[in-house]
């Protein structure tokens, strides 16, 4: 016998609440996190697959990258901005996962990646990082690494100063504040690797920029950047 649904949906939904993350509607298949609507509608820049496209330009003359991608365009009150707010302060994990997949699927499709052995996590600071449980940055890259199979290497590249809030500086006032916050443990680790260092959204580029140029301090070591999403303005 089928119960109705009417009967079984408040049920369901009470273990498993399931609407869209991008526009709330309760249309939507089990395994999503977004309607089919919110999909076709997610601002994917395409920047994988192109040189010298604006995430690349934002490191010209500042440290040597060989790639560099975001996956999406993160405005304020979007689909991108509903998405990352879940899984960076709701502790939905599992939708870092799908993002993360979604990165993974077009580094894959691009030749411009191909050579990475190894995804290293933008760090947070230890404390920060305790109070949310994880780095959100880590869960994007264990959602690229289930696509690409490529190691993780975690608890290697560190934050070691707390940095004030960025958005009342300049630009050099931003690196300045910035610049010493990143410390490489065990380098050999990174040795003759090319890393694909990864975070969340770009803005900037003052912090993966400061990350970066204290990987790059490793022998034989290339630097290629992904980010979930690129700021605009
Ligand atoms: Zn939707």
């Amino acid at each position: 016998m089928r119960l109705p649904s009417a009967i079984l949906s408040p049920f369901l939904h009470f273990f498993y609440p399931h609407n869209c993350l991008g526009c709330g509607s309760d249309i939507i298949e089990a395994e999503n996190f977004l309607c089919l609507e919110c999909i076709n509608n997610l601002p994917h820049t395409g920047f994988a697959l192109h040189a010298n496209n604006p995430v690349e330009k934002t490191f010209w003359g500042r440290i040597t990258v060989v790639a560099a991608m975001s996956e999406f365009y993160f405005s304020k009150d979007s689909i991108m901005q509903n998405l990352i707010h879940e899984f960076k302060y709701k502790g939905n994990r599992n939708v870092g996962l799908y993002l993360g997949n979604i990165m993974g699927k077009s580094l894959l499709s691009s030749n411009r990646f191909s050579d990475i052995n190894a995804l290293v996590p933008l760090p947070l600071f230890s404390e920060k990082e305790s109070k949310r449980g994880y780095n959100q940055s880590f869960i994007l890259c264990a959602g690229i690494n289930e696509i690409l199979h490529i190691p993780v290497i975690t608890k290697n590249v560190i934050r070691i100063i707390r940095t004030e809030t960025q958005t009342k500086k300049s630009r050099i006032q931003r690196w300045e504040n910035v610049e010493k916050s990143f410390s490489v443990l065990e380098s050999q680790r990174l040795e003759g690797k090319h890393i694909l260092l990864v975070d969340d959204v770009i803005t900037t580029g003052a912090t993966l920029e400061a990350c970066g140029a204290e990987i790059l301090k490793t022998a034989g070591t290339s630097l290629s950047i992904a980010t979930l999403a690129m700021a605009t303005k």
